[in-house]
Formats: C-alpha cells, structure tokens, sequence
C-alpha cells in the first residue's frame, strides 16, 4: 500500500517569523525521532543561533544551496544557472525518501523573483511522497499556494527595525 502523501506548508508574507516557524515545526518534528533536512535557499538566511543549536539535534541535518548568487541584475543568467543547480539537489532529497520532513527556507524568495521556474517545482513538490515540506520566504507564488495542504501568512502590525530604527537583536534576529 502506498505510504500517506505528506503534507505541503508554506509560510508566507511580509512579516516576521516565517524561518522560525519552520524551525519550530522541525524542532516539534525531530521530538518524535523524525528525520528532518533544512535546505537553505539563500546563505545568510540562518544565523549563527539557530546553527549552533540545531547542530545539537541529531535528526535534523542543515544543507546550504545555492551559494554563490550576485542578486545583480547583471549576473541573472549565473544566478538563474545556481538556483537550477540548488533546485536539483533539493529534488534528489525530495526524491530519496531519506526524510520525513523537508524545509525549503526562502524557495519563495527565488521564485518569486525568476530563478527557478514555478511549473517545474510545483510538479515535483505536487508529487512528494511521504515526506512534509516546508517553504518559506515573502511573495509565495500562487502556483505554489493552490497546491498546498497549509498555509499561514505573516503580517506585519509592528516591528522595531521599521518603527524605531532599531537593530537586529541577539536570539530575535541572529
Ligand atoms: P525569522 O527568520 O525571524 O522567522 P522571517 O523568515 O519571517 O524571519 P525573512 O523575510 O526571512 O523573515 O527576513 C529575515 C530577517 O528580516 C529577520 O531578521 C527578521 O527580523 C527581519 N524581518 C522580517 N520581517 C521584517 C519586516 N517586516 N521589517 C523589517 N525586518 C524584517
Ligand atoms: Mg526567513
């Protein structure tokens, strides 16, 4: 008989606490001995906080994708070609049924803006097998959002880099 599909969870939206969530999400996932890859889309997303204490937890494994890009308009094409590149591995995990959870943190961010095309990552997070995957990032593309099983947007009411000017916090933002 084959194994549930698991499910598809995107947070979205322009306010704090959507890389959080996931980590949340794969911290609740990791209590009952379930094997958690991260794969991060953009470097410097994840901060030295949470590396140092997920690299405490055996069942989750971080993986950095997709290092290297410019963000200049200028160098699109190389950007485009280190998204396809990333985007492969991530579908080799996918794939590999090695995981029963699967973070995608910022895929949104690179598809919303053009490195990867939508058509071809829907197909494949629309044919997951067992595994849960979460995507995260600002923007999630409709596409993404019609096939998804859950999704939350964060909204912004406050937050004190925009109304106070402040800096990042230590254990808030790093
Ligand atoms: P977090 O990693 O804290 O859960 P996030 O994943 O929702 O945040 P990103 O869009 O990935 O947010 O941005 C990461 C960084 O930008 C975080 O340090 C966060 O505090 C900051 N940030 C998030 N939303 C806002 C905002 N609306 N205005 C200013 N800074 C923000
Ligand atoms: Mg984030």
């Amino acid at each position: 008989m084959e194994s549930q599909k698991g499910l598809l969870i995107v947070f979205t939206g322009d306010g704090k606490g959507k890389t959080t969530a996931a980590l949340g999400m794969a911290l609740r996932a990791a209590g009952h001995g379930m094997r958690v890859l991260v794969l991060q889309f953009i470097k410097g997303a994840w901060t030295y906080g949470e590396l140092v204490s997920l690299k405490k937890i055996e069942e989750i494994e971080i993986k950095p994708l997709g290092t290297g890009f410019t963000w200049k308009k200028e160098n699109l094409e190389e950007d485009r070609r280190l998204a396809e590149a990333g985007w492969r591995e991530a579908v080799s995990e996918i794939n590999g049924g090695r995981w029963d959870m699967l973070v995608l943190d910022e895929l949104n961010i690179v598809l919303s803006l053009g490195l990867l095309a939508v058509e071809s990552v829907v197909e494949v997070l629309g044919n997951r097998a067992s595994c849960h995957i979460v995507a995260t990032g600002r923007n999630a593309p409709r596409e993404l959002i019609a096939i998804a099983d859950l999704v939350t947007e964060m909204k912004v009411i406050k937050h004190p880099f925009l109304d106070r000017g402040m800096k990042a916090s230590k254990g808030i933002e790093f």
